[in-house]
């Protein structure tokens, strides 16, 4: 299934005319100032191949912070609708986890924590335009079901302080090559890594639930069964589809190093693909630059 070239005049969830900046980051949590970092600039950089096959990667420094990044990509009626719910219901939620109070989310809190990580997801996707891989049917589905679609997944953790990724997207996704037809960006499935101060969320998606790699026993993985190793268990909870009436306290935060593990899972995964689908991998990622 390709994804369509989303169209720049229409909003990315509803299809609506009247376009309006979303900030990428809430501006509500920008005014928390959970920590110290360049107000004047961030840095964005995407991995690519070029139609020759060639891998390259674009880095670029970026003037302004990165919670002033703005996505064209919102309709008004959605922007101060139904988004703008979702902010309200989460921003009680987040401050008390980015004050290490953890307790008792039940699972009313975690659908809300789960809309407000697949919005971000979905509005983040649009960093970087051809690389969007969640589909114009999952966002209208989120849109109006308020639940993540179908082939979503998210899990929660918490981020060592002091680290690297504050305010971080990392973004990989996969389109599917095969050697007749070495080059596409039909992207149709993705991993969005982000980092907010003692915060973390994981999200993975796909537009179906297809083979994504052949094991080392010959079997062959759907995306169904993808998700993090026992490692990663007692450190990031899964957060959607929901599994813990309450959710647990994380064994600990994790580590930058593990942040970068977790966030090229996928495209690690997909260096041993299922037979006749071969899948290329481009990575990108946005990233508030810290103070020395
Ligand atoms: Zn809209």
């Amino acid at each position: 299934m390709s994804t369509p070239t989303p169209d720049k005049r229409t909003c990315m969830f509803c299809d609506g005319r009247g376009m309006t900046g979303e900030h990428l980051w809430p501006l509500w949590m920008s005014r928390l100032e959970v920590r110290n970092y360049d107000k004047n600039s961030h840095s964005q950089w995407l991995s690519d191949i070029n139609e020759e096959g060639t891998f390259i990667i674009k880095q670029q420094a970026r003037l302004g912070s990165i919670e002033d990044i703005v996505i064209k990509r919102v309709c008004s009626t959605c922007n101060n609708g139904w988004m703008s719910a979702i902010q309200g219901k989460a921003k009680p939620l987040i401050i008390n986890l980015l004050a290490g109070k953890r307790d008792g989310l039940t699972s009313d809190s975690q659908l809300v924590l789960a809309q407000w990580a697949t919005m971000l997801m979905m509005v983040a996707e649009f960093l970087a335009k051809d690389r969007v891989a969640i589909s114009p049917a999952q966002r209208r589905d989120f849109m109006e079901t308020q639940r993540p679609p179908e082939n979503v997944k998210l899990w929660i953790g918490n981020l060592a302080a002091g680290g690297q990724h504050h305010l971080e997207i990392y973004h990989s996704a996969l389109a599917k090559i095969t050697p007749d037809k070495p080059f596409s960006r039909d992207h149709t499935i993705q991993s969005t890594t982000l980092g907010l101060d003692g915060l973390f969320f994981y999200g993975i998606s796909s537009q179906e639930n297809v083979p994504i790699a052949k094991l080392d026993d010959s079997s062959i993985m759907y995306f169904s069964d993808l998700k993090p190793n026992t490692h990663w268990w007692p450190l990031v909870l899964q957060l959607w589809p929901p599994q813990h009436e309450v959710l647990p306290t994380p064994e600990r935060p994790i580590t930058d190093a593990e942040f970068k593990q977790l966030a090229k899972m996928i495209s690690e995964i997909s260096r041993t693909p299922s037979p006749g689908a071969t899948v290329f991998v481009g990575d990108d990622q946005a990233k508030g630059a810290n103070t020395p």
